[in-house]
C-alpha cells in the first residue's frame, strides 16, 4: 500500500477475515520475498546464535541454524520432541513481528470443508468462549496484519504486529482457536450453510439456503477469472486433492455435515500435522514455553503421512477441456468474451533449484516485448492480452507453466494453439538473447534489495506451499546462490534453457488446453440447480425437522442479537500505544526551481525517485484519457530507442518507470481538488545515473507513432480494467456512490470506477487511432515539464548527495512551461441513486455523503465513529444476520463518509440499515462506552501506524501536501477523542440526511428497487 492516507480509499477494511485462495495457479510476478526494516540492523561482527543445534529448549530440539546474509536474518528450525511439530523461527531486526500456525488440509470433495472449518475455528474456543473472538480482536489490537486463509492444500492463521503485548495476546487467541475451538453447531449454521425461512418469524414463508461461506463462494465465482483459474487447477491435477474446490462449490456446500467438520478438525488440526512460524525480534522462548505447556505436551505424535500429497501421475496424452462462464456485461463484446490457456506440468516443487531455473525461464519466455510469447501471441493483437493465470506457479506439489489469453474469438482458439507450438520450437531453434536474459536476472537481483513493508508475512506466504510439501524452505531463501548456480549452468551449457524446453515443453504429454466461453444461460442454470438442490433438501423433511429448522432460525437470530461478553478477551491499554513510530524526517529543498523532498532512509542501496506533475489544467477530454496515457506512455519507446530496446534498458537498469493518476481533494476544506500524474522509479545506486537518463529520454522524447502497437496496448488495457470488478465490487460501489456527491467524486469514478470502463469502451469505438495518438501526444507535451512539478528522492545518507546531483542533471533537461492553475473548485450535487446492473448473484451496496475533510476538527472523531459503526452495527446486522460476506463504514481524506457491503444477498435491506445508523446510535446509551471508544481508536491506529517501505516514506507529504507534524497531530487528536465529541458528531452528521449524498448498487436487476427503497434510481445497463 502506497500511502497511509490512501489506505482509506483502497484497502479492504473488515474483509480481512477468512480469505479463500481460489486457485494456486497464478502469475509469476511474486518471485521472491522482499524486505522491510524500520531501523537499520546493527553491524554484528561476531554472530551470536540464540539456539544451538542439538540442544532442547522448552521441549523443542533445535535442528538447524543458518544465517542468510542477503536478508540479514538467521533461520532456526526447531522440532517439538513430543508431537514432531516443526517451528521455524526467523530472527531478524525488524519491528514488525509475525506468528502463524499452518496446517496441511487436503479435502476430497468440494463441500468447502477446510474453508468452513477455518471460519468456525475463529468462532470461539475453550479459553475464549466468545462469539467470534477474531472479529472482536480486530478492535482490541494494533495488528499490522491479521487473517486466516484456505489454499488448495493448506489452511494458515497468520498475524503481525509491532507491539509485544499485542503479539502475546493474539498468539494465545490464535493457538486456542486452532487447537481447542468450540466448533459449535450454531456457528456451523451461521458460517457454513443452513436452511432457514425467508422470514425467520414466519414458518409459512419459503425455506432458503443461507450461510456466510455459502454466500462468499457464490460471490467468488461471480468473477470469470476465478472460474477459469479454479477449473485450470482442478483439471491439471485431477487425481488427488487439487481436483476439488477447497473453498467450496456453492452447489456442494450444503452436502457438508457438522460431524464431518468436527472429525476433519481432529485429524488435520493435530499438532503433528501443523507447522508453526515466528518472525522478528520478540523473545521466542516465551513462544516455545507457551506452545509446549498449553498445547503440545498434552498430545502425542501421530504419523501425518495421510495428508501428504503425491505427485500427479503424468498423462500419456494431452487433454482438452471446455467450460462455460457467466456472460460479463462489463466485459468485451460477447463474441470475444472467450479465454484459452495451455498448462504444462513441470517439476516437483521441492526440487528448488530446478523450480527456480524454470521460473526464470518462464519470465524470459513471457514477460515484456522482448519475450517470445509476447512477440508471437500478444503482438498479432487478436486478444485482450495474457489472462490472469499466465505464468509459472510453484504453489502446488508439482509446479506448472501456464500461458493464456483473454477476450479472443472462438475461431482464434486454433490459432493460439498453433502459435504456442510455433513459439516453443522457434525459441528452441533460435535460443535466447543474452541481453534479455540479463535484464530478467537484474530485475530479480534488484527485487532482493527493494524493501516492501511486511517482509515477515511475505516470506511466510512465499514459503507456505513449499513448506507444506516438506521442501527445504531455508535453502530456498538463498536466492543469490540460486542465481549463481543458474548462471553456472548457463555458461557450462549454451543450450541449457533449450534442453529444459525440450524436456518440459516438447516431450511433455501432461498438457491441458482449457477453453472457456460465455453462456447466456449460466446464471439461470445456476439458479435452477440451486432451486433443485433446495427442493431435494426440503423434499424429505419430516414435520419435526421442519419445526427444528424454524426453531434453529429463531435461536440463531437471538444468539446473533445477544450482547457478547468480550471481557475474557485481552485488550491493549492506552499506554501500550501512546508512542507513535518514529520515521526518518523529510526535508524540502528547492532544486532547479522544483520543490523537492529529501528523505535519507535505510533503503538498502536503492534510490527512489518520484515526480508529481500537476495536470489540473488539462481539458475535460484530455483528463479522461490520462489513465490510458499512464498505461501506455512507457511502453511505446522513444525517438532514440524502439519499444523493445527501451523495455530492455528499463528492465536492466531500474525497477520500472511507472505512472499513475491522482485526484486529491484539499485536506483543509474539501472545497477544491488537484489532479496529477505521478512518475515512480527506483534503481540500485550504481544505476541511478542511467535511471535518470532513461526518465529524461522518456519524458522528452516519448514516441507514440507506432499505431498498431498503440491499438494493441489500448485493447489490452480495456480488457484488463474490466477484470476484477466483481471481486472488488464494494470499491466500485463506493466510487459509484461518491460520484453522485460532487463533480470531484464523479471525476474519480470516470478515472478509476465503472464510469471509466464505460467511458473507455465507448471512446475507443468512436475514435480512430490517429486521433487518439495525437491526443495522447498532446497530453504528454503538456504534462512533462518542471514548472508544474514537485519531486521526492529517498536514498541512503551516504549516497544522497550523488543522487541529488543526478536529479539536478535530469531536471536541467526538462522544459519550462508557464505555471498552470493548481486546483479546481468542487461543485456538490443533489442526492441521487444509481445501479450498475450486473449479471452476478450477489450485490455490492454503498452510500456516501460529504462530512468533513481530513484536517477538519471532526475528521478524527468521524473516523473513530466509522469503526464503531462497522464493528458494533454493520457487522452484526449486515454480515451475521443478513448473510453478507462483509460490511463496513469509513471516512476518506476527502471528507466522504461511506457505508458499504460486500457479496451481499440483499440490496434495499442493506441500504435501509445504512439509513438507520442514527437510530441505532441513539437506541441504547451503552452502544458507545469507554471500552468501545478505545477499541475503535485501536482500529484507526492499525491504519495510522501501518508499516511503510523506506522508498515510500513521505508519500503523504508529496501527494497530500501534509507534513509529518500534521500527521502526528492528527494521531494525537484521534487518541484524545471523547464520548462527548462522539455525541456532537452524531447529532451533526447523522441526525438528518446529509445535503449531499449518493447511493449505488452493483448487482443483479431488481425490478422492485424503487418500490422497496422509496427512491428514484438511475439504472445503468
Ligand atoms: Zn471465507
Amino acid at each position: 500500500m502506497l500511502s497511509r492516507l490512501k489506505m482509506l480509499r483502497s484497502s479492504h477494511p473488515q474483509l480481512v477475515r477468512a480469505q479463500f485462495i481460489t486457485s494456486s495457479i497464478k502469475s509469476a510476478s511474486k518471485l521472491i520475498c522482499r524486505r522491510q526494516v524500520v531501523t537499520m540492523p546493527p553491524v554484528i561482527h561476531q554472530r551470536e546464535y540464540k539456539y544451538t543445534e542439538g540442544k532442547v529448549y522448552h521441549g523443542f530440539q533445535c535442528e538447524r541454524v543458518e544465517h542468510i546474509s542477503e536478508f540479514e536474518l538467521t533461520s532456526y528450525t526447531l522440532r517439538h520432541e513430543g508431537t514432531g511439530t516443526e517451528l521455524w523461527h526467523i530472527d531478524r531486526n525488524d519491528a514488525n513481528n509475525v506468528f502463524s500456525i499452518n496446517f496441511r488440509t487436503t479435502p476430497f470433495d468440494s463441500t468447502g470443508l477446510p474453508h468452513i472449518l477455518e471460519h468456525l475455528s475463529l468462532c470461539g474456543s475453550k479459553k475464549f468462549p466468545v462469539r467470534d473472538p477474531f472479529f472482536k480482536m480486530l478492535n482490541r489490537s494494533v495488528a499490522t496484519f491479521m487473517n486466516a486463509m484456505t489454499g488448495p492444500d493448506y489452511t494458515i492463521y497468520p498475524f503481525s504486529t509491532m507491539n509485544e503485548m499485542d503479539f502475546r495476546n493474539l498468539q494465545q487467541i490464535y493457538l486456542d482457536a486452532v487447537f481447542r475451538p468450540n466448533l459449535a453447531y450454531l456457528d456451523f449454521l451461521q458460517e457454513g450453510w443452513r436452511l432457514e425461512h425467508k422470514d425467520i418469524n414466519d414458518q409459512n414463508s419459503p425455506l432458503v439456503i443461507k450461510g456466510v461461506v455459502y454466500n462468499e463462494m457464490k460471490g467468488a465465482f461471480s468473477e470469470n477469472a476465478q472460474i477459469f483459474g479454479q477449473s485450470l487447477l482442478n483439471n491439471v491435477f485431477p487425481d488427488h486433492t487439487y481436483g476439488h474446490v477447497s473453498g467450496g462449490n456453492p452447489l456442494e456446500i450444503p452436502k457438508l455435515t457438522h460431524p464431518d467438520l468436527v472429525d476433519f478438525h481432529k485429524k488435520y488440526y493435530h499438532p503433528s500435522n501443523s507447522r508453526i512460524y515466528s518472525y522478528g525480534l520478540f523473545d521466542t522462548n516465551k513462544t516455545l514455553a507457551l506452545l509446549d505447556k498449553e498445547y503440545l505436551s498434552k498430545q502425542n505424535w501421530i504419523d501425518n503421512s495421510y495428508s501428504r500429497i503425491p505427485q500427479q501421475e503424468r498423462w500419456i496424452q494431452p487433454r482438452n477441456v471446455h467450460i462455460s462462464s457467466r456472460l460479463d456485461n462489463m466485459g468485451a463484446t460477447i463474441d470475444r468474451q472467450n479465454q484459452i490457456a495451455i498448462a504444462l506440468l513441470m517439476c516437483d516443487a521441492t526440487n528448488i533449484q530446478e523450480s527456480f531455473d524454470l521460473q526464470v525461464l518462464s519470465e524470459v519466455l513471457i514477460r515484456g516485448p522482448n519475450s517470445a510469447f509476447y512477440k508471437n501471441l500478444i503482438e498479432p493483437n487478436f486478444s485482450g492480452g495474457y489472462n490472469q493465470g499466465t505464468g509459472y506457479s510453484s504453489d502446488t506439489k508439482d509446479t506448472a507453466f501456464v500461458v493464456g489469453l483473454q477476450d479472443l474469438k472462438v475461431e482464434d482458439f486454433t490459432k493460439f494453439i498453433e502459435l504456442f507450438d510455433k513459439t516453443i520450437s522457434k525459441a528452441i531453434g533460435d535460443g535466447f538473447q543474452s541481453e534479455h536474459l540479463e535484464s530478467v536476472l537484474h530485475n530479480l537481483e534488484l527485487s532482493l534489495k527493494h524493501q516492501s513493508p511486511n517482509f515477515g508475512i511475505t516470506l511466510l506466504l512465499n514459503s507456505t506451499a513449499l513448506w507444506n510439501h516438506e521442501g527445504d524452505v531455508v535453502s530456498n531463501l538463498r536466492v543469490s546462490d540460486m542465481i549463481s548456480r543458474l548462471r553456472a549452468s548457463l555458461s557450462q551449457n549454451n543450450n541449457y534453457f533449450q534442453d529444459k524446453m525440450e524436456q518440459y515443453f516438447v516431450n511433455n504429454n501432461h498438457r491441458l488446453t482449457l477453453t472457456m466461453s460465455p453462456d447466456e444461460l449460466y446464471e439461470e442454470n445456476f439458479r435452477k440447480a440451486e432451486k433443485e438442490l433446495l427442493r431435494q433438501k426440503v423434499k424429505n423433511l419430516a414435520k419435526e425437522n421442519l419445526n427444528q429448522i424454524y426453531e434453529n432460525g429463531l435461536i440463531l437470530d437471538a444468539f446473533q442479537k445477544a450482547k457478547p461478553n468480550n471481557d475474557v478477551l485481552p485488550c491493549l491499554t492506552l499506554k501500550d500505544v501512546i508512542e507513535s513510530l518514529k520515521w526518518p524526517k523529510v526535508f524540502y529543498q528547492n532544486i532547479k526551481n522544483v520543490q523537492t523532498q529529501i528523505c535519507k532512509a535505510s533503503t538498502n542501496d536503492v534510490t527512489y525517485c518520484k515526480c508529481l506533475f500537476n495536470i489540473t489544467d488539462l481539458t475535460q477530454e484530455e483528463t479522461m484519457l490520462v489513465p490510458l496515457f499512464c498505461n501506455v506512455i512507457s511502453a511505446m519507446g522513444t525517438t532514440k530507442y524502439n519499444y523493445r530496446q527501451f523495455d530492455e534498458l528499463v528492465l536492466s537498469k531500474t525497477g520500472g518507470i511507472d505512472f499513475s493518476v491522482n485526484l486529491i481533494e484539499d485536506v483543509n476544506d474539501g472545497k477544491s481538488y488537484r489532479l496529477s500524474v505521478l512518475m515512480s522509479t527506483h534503481a540500485l545506486e550504481k544505476n541511478v545515473s542511467s535511471m535518470f537518463h532513461l526518465c529524461q529520454e522518456l519524458l522528452n522524447n516519448f514516441m507514440l507513432n507506432d499505431l498498431d502497437r498503440l491499438k494493441m496496448l489500448i485493447e489490452n488495457y480495456i480488457s484488463n480494467i474490466s477484470v476484477g470488478v466483481a471481486s472488488s465490487g464494494h470499491l466500485y460501489a463506493i466510487l459509484g456512490a461518491t460520484s453522485l456527491v460532487s463533480d470531484a467524486g464523479k471525476l474519480k469514478d470516470l478515472l478509476s470506477g465503472v464510469g471509466h470502463i464505460n467511458f473507455m469502451k465507448n471512446y475507443v469505438r468512436i475514435t480512430n487511432p490517429l486521433e487518439m495518438r495525437d491526443k495522447l501526444t498532446s497530453i504528454g507535451r503538456k504534462v512533462f515539464n518542471k514548472s508544474n512539478m514537485r519531486g521526492a528522492i529517498n536514498s541512503t545518507q551516504s549516497y544522497m548527495p550523488l543522487a541529488i546531483k543526478h536529479y539536478e542533471n535530469f531536471l536541467e533537461t526538462l522544459p519550462d512551461l508557464k505555471k498552470t492553475k493548481t486546483c479546481s473548485y468542487i461543485q456538490f450535487f443533489d442526492p441521487s441513486c444509481q445501479q450498475y446492473s450486473m449479471n452476478i448473484p450477489v450485490n455490492y451496496c454503498a452510500k456516501a455523503f460529504f462530512a468533513a475533510p481530513y484536517l477538519h476538527k471532526d475528521h478524527p472523531t468521524l473516523r473513530v465513529l466509522a469503526k464503531v459503526v462497522s464493528a458494533k452495527y454493520l457487522l452484526p446486522v449486515v454480515r451475521e444476520q443478513n448473510g453478507a460476506y462483509g460490511a463496513g463504514a469509513r471516512i476518506s481524506s476527502d471528507g466522504i463518509f461511506s457505508f458499504y457491503s460486500y457479496r451481499d444477498p440483499h440490496s434495499s435491506k442493506t441500504l435501509d440499515a445504512f439509513d438507520k445508523t442514527y437510530k441505532w446510535l441513539r437506541s441504547d446509551k451503552s452502544v458507545i462506552d469507554q471500552q468501545s471508544l478505545f477499541e475503535a481508536k485501536l482500529g484507526v491506529l492499525q491504519q495510522l501506524d501501518s508499516t511503510i517501505a523506506p522508498g515510500n516514506i513521505g508519500i503523504d507529504n508529496l501527494l497530500y501536501e501534509l507534513s509529518q507534524e500534521c500527521f502526528e497531530d492528527y494521531r494525537s487528536r484521534m487518541l484524545s477523542v471523547t464520548i462527548n465529541d462522539f455525541q456532537d458528531c452524531i447529532e451533526k452528521y447523522f441526525r438528518n440526511p446529509s445535503k449531499y449524498y449518493g447511493k449505488c448498487i452493483l448487482g443483479p436487476v431488481n425490478n422492485k428497487l424503487e418500490f422497496e427503497t422509496g427512491q428514484k434510481w438511475k439504472i445503468n445497463n
